[in-house]
Order: structure tokens, then C-alpha cells, then sequence
């Protein structure tokens, strides 16, 4: 059972709350996915959001959210890059402290962006899980506030704007695929969409290296796992284990169907987004459309809305990628 609900009044109050900050990101047609799978297929480009993720949707309800006093204590966050960005903007546009804890598997790009904007960056560990240790000592010695990155009600709510945005432009759509980690875009959507029509159809999408929730689906449970290098970094890390509080139900209500990609099948999809889309976009972003594209989805319905979540990826990589070379064979 749910410990608290969020509603889909939440996720209205977070739309009224960030809309000075977020930007409403487009919804394309993808001709050539909907050839290939029979179906009207649109790309929902949160690629294109400030920040270049739709992070920057849940860390700034969570932040309009804090006291004051909390915030003038200053924040700190762990991240695998993109929230860590968008916590940094926000704290920098708030005037306040940022202490941004990331292991070294976040790629630089992503880094460098986090010091461009005033964020106090703390490199520890090998995986999301090690930093987490790292932010959770800083938080408890300098008295910091957290920002956590998707376990959160507010968070989650600020994530669902998203759905909301979708089916202001798309009433139509039967099915959402939504990159799926810790488990805020993914929840967010469907709550929006299922609280409108709760016969649209949710599909997850994870990496196949590491999918700590599907794992954790399968075992009943939130387990933790052993991080492997993938191309959606974006979406390496565990879940909380047995401190999980909201996403890992939440999911388990939600979800329709759950489908995990290859990194080739990444790789695929994010030279398919370059040449037919003309977007760059970071593999965490593009596994909704290596499902689509490598028809991975048992059920597709015919109004399929695709979330495109992000668009930091370092530009020799993508090149890299675009010539059919893959960095982790
Ligand atoms: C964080 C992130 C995800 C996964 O979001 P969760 O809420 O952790 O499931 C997907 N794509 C990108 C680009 C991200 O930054």
C-alpha cells in the first residue's frame, strides 16, 4: 500500500508552480516510427527542456516546496547528472548553495554543466549508490537540505507535468512509453494520463544492463544490484532498496508492459533521432525509441506518445555512435 497518495491535483498545483521556470516542450510526429509500427507515433521532446531534461520539472516544484529556513541552509543532491543540473540552476536562481554528489561514472559533460552553473560538485564512488552514501554523510554534517531526484511526492508531481502537456496536445493518445530508472518521469505520466483515461496503456522502458526496478518488480521487492557501464547513464542506479517509500509501488500499480533494450539497440535509436529527427539526444532519452524502432512493444495501440527525456550527451560519443562504434562492447 501507498504510504501517502499523490493525486492528480498535485500535479496541477506543481504545474502552476513551475510554469515560470519550465518551458512546454514539443510533441512531433515520427512518420518513420509510425511506418514501422502501424501506429501514429509522437515524440514528446523533453531533449528540449531547459537544462536539456525533464529533471528540471520535479527539482523545482521540490525546491518551491522548501521552507525559508531549509532553503537557506542550502541543498544537496545526488544525481547521475541531469538532476544534479537542474537542482544547480535552481539553486543558483534562489541565490542559495548547491552541493551536487555524483560518482565517477557521470559523464563530464554533465559535470561541467553542474559547475557552469554555481553547483558545488562532490565526485565519490563508482555508482549512484556510493555517492548517495557520500550526500547523505554531507547532508547530516553541514545540515543541508535534500532535493532527491525521484522518491519523492513532489517531485513525481512536478514529472506528471509532463502528462499533463501530452494530453493537452494529444487527447487521443491509447499508450505512453516512458523511460523508466528510479521511477519519477514514469509515475508522474501515468498518473496523469490514467487519472484522464485509465485505459491508456503505460510501458516502461530500461537498459538491460542493471534494470534494478524490473528486477525488483520480478522479486516482489526493491533489491539492489551491481551498476554496469551503459549509454543511458541517465538511468543507472538503484531504487533505494528497502527504503523505497514511493516509486517502486507506484510502478508496480502503473505499469501495462515492461520492455528492457540492448545498448545497441540505444545506440540505434539515438543515430535514428540524429538522422531523422535531426535531434541529439542522450541515450537514457532515446530507449522509447529503440522499443518502438526494434518493435520490442507487445501491444502498441495506434496513438503512441514516446518521451524523449534528455538531450545531454557528450558530442564526440554521439559521433562516435553515429559511425557504428559502440563504447562498451
Ligand atoms: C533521470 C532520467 C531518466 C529516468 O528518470 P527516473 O525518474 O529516475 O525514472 C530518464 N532519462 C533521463 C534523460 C534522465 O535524466
Amino acid at each position: 500500500m501507498l504510504k501517502e497518495k499523490i493525486t492528480l491535483l498535485d500535479v496541477y498545483k506543481a504545474r502552476k508552480n513551475i510554469a515560470p521556470i519550465i518551458w512546454k516542450t514539443p510533441l512531433v510526429e515520427s512518420p518513420e516510427l509510425g511506418a514501422r509500427s502501424n501506429a501514429t507515433v509522437l515524440l514528446k521532446l523533453e531533449s528540449q527542456q531547459r537544462t536539456g531534461s525533464f529533471k528540471l520539472r520535479g527539482a523545482t516544484n521540490k525546491m518551491l516546496g522548501l521552507s525559508a529556513e531549509e532553503l537557506s541552509r542550502g541543498v544537496v543532491a545526488v544525481s547521475s547528472g541531469n538532476h544534479g543540473r537542474a537542482v544547480a540552476l535552481g539553486a543558483k536562481r534562489l541565490g542559495i548553495r548547491a552541493v551536487i554528489c555524483l560518482s565517477e561514472r557521470v559523464p563530464k559533460i554533465k559535470v561541467e554543466a553542474i559547475k557552469r552553473l554555481g553547483g558545488e560538485v562532490v565526485v565519490h564512488g563508482d555508482c549512484y549508490d556510493a555517492a548517495e552514501q557520500r550526500a547523505l554523510k554531507i547532508e547530516q554534517e553541514q545540515g543541508l537540505t535534500p532535493v532527491p531526484s525521484f522518491d519523492d511526492p513532489l517531485v513525481i508531481a512536478g514529472q506528471g507535468t509532463v502528462g499533463l502537456e501530452i494530453l493537452e496536445d494529444w487527447p487521443e493518445i491509447d499508450t505512453a512509453i516512458v523511460p523508466l530508472a528510479g521511477g519519477s518521469i514514469f509515475n508522474g505520466v501515468a498518473l496523469a494520463l490514467k487519472s484522464a483515461d485509465p485505459s491508456i496503456r503505460m510501458v516502461g522502458v530500461t537498459m538491460d544492463r542493471a534494470p534494478v526496478m524490473y528486477q525488483s518488480l520480478k522479486a516482489g521487492k526493491p533489491i539492489e544490484m551491481e551498476e554496469t557501464p551503459t549509454l543511458a547513464d541517465a538511468l543507472a542506479g538503484g531504487i533505494g532498496g528497502e527504503h523505497n517509500r514511493y516509486t517502486f509501488e507506484l510502478t508496480k500499480h502503473f505499469i501495462d508492459e515492461y520492455v528492457l533494450v540492448s545498448e545497441e539497440e540505444i545506440a540505434a535509436a539515438m543515430v535514428f533521432a540524429l538522422k531523422e529527427h535531426k535531434i541529439a539526444i542522450e541515450g537514457a532519452g532515446a530507449v522509447g525509441i529503440a522499443a518502438v524502432l526494434h518493435e520490442k512493444v507487445q501491444d502498441l495501440g495506434k496513438n503512441v506518445a514516446v518521451v524523449v527525456t534528455g538531450s545531454n550527451v557528450d558530442m564526440r560519443l554521439l559521433i562516435d555512435i553515429a559511425q557504428g562504434r559502440l563504447p562498451y562492447p
